[in-house]
């Protein structure tokens, strides 16, 4: 049985791996697992902490889903909030969602992400 392992285990771990640039999570999560040895940790987890670490900087590639259907946020699973823009007469209007924990934002329309990019700051 493997150990699981602590966010601070997890940071260093990621921190150390990010030397250069990792273009995907699963990639990334073979790396830093490597590292972590024998502690484990999921990809879910390793992508929370990874958001979670001021110094990471991750861009996420996202697609459009032709759904309205806008709950959750897909990144990190906390709730979406509205987000509003003014319009040229000066209106506010609805024009997408923030995630209130990760800042992951999207349009009217659900999109997921398909790719993360993880950098060190
Ligand atoms: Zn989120």
């Amino acid at each position: 049985m493997r150990r699981i392992a602590s966010d601070d285990q997890i940071k260093n771990a990621l921190m150390k791996s990010l030397q250069n640039s990792v273009k995907t999570l699963s990639e990334l999560h073979r790396i830093v697992s490597k590292r972590l040895y024998p502690y484990a940790v999921s990809l879910k987890r390793l992508k929370l902490v990874a958001l979670k670490t001021k110094e990471i900087d991750i861009k996420i590639k996202k697609r459009v889903l032709k759904s309205r259907y806008v709950k959750n946020c897909p990144v990190c699973g906390s709730e979406f909030e509205k987000k509003y823009g003014i319009d040229v007469f000066g209106k506010k209007n609805h024009v997408g969602y923030v995630c209130k924990e990760c800042k992951f934002s999207i349009g009217l329309m659900l999109e997921i992400p398909y790719r993360y990019i993880f950098s060190r700051k």
